[in-house]
């Protein structure tokens, strides 16, 4: 058995995000959607908030669950018997990171592979970061993310639309 982790902030999930879910989703045969309790992060969303907007996203899909973890993700790996890692890769920028993330990942586990999703096309150019921006000043968020969350962003910035 297959299970596979995609870890990742997710503040907030995106539809780049969801993409990546969808497709792994169909090559393992488990996939954990792990989102990361970095408290060095200021996150916009908790982690509360945000475990539970991937749960109502991922909800119908029969073998994808949502958890969190803190610390190092070989550790929570270990834990939750899952031996490969799930990213995506966007842009060349991504590459040398997402690299050296994986080699150090397989050193401390040899047993751990990790396995890239290229983005489709025309989320490219999207991330979280981008997100947030864009809410921040009042931005049309419907390309970017879930329509169910669009209200939920700009509540964070005091904007109603
Ligand atoms: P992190 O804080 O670990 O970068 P993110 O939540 O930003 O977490 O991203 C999680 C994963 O999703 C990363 O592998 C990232 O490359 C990937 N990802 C983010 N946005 C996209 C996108 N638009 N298309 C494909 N993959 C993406």
């Amino acid at each position: 058995m297959k299970r596979a982790i995609y870890p990742g902030s997710f503040d907030p999930l995106t539809l780049g995000h969801m993409d990546i879910i969808e497709r792994s989703s169909r090559i393992v045969d488990e996939l954990v959607v792990g989102v990361l309790n970095n408290s060095a992060k200021n996150s916009l969303f908790s982690l509360d908030e945000r475990v539970s907007m991937i749960k109502e996203m991922t909800d119908s899909m029969p073998n994808v669950t949502v958890s969190s973890f803190d610390g190092l993700l070989v550790d929570y790996m270990k834990e939750i018997q899952a031996t490969i890692i799930v990213r995506g890769l966007r842009a060349v920028t991504d590459f040398e990171y997402e690299l050296q993330i994986a080699q150090t990942n397989h050193v401390e586990n040899p047993d751990v592979e990790t396995i890239f999703l290229t983005t489709s096309l025309q989320y490219s150019y999207l991330s979280s970061t981008i997100v947030k921006e864009f809410a921040s000043y009042g931005g049309d968020l419907t390309k970017f993310v879930p329509a169910r969350f669009i209200d939920r962003i700009y509540e964070k910035y005091h904007i109603s639309k």
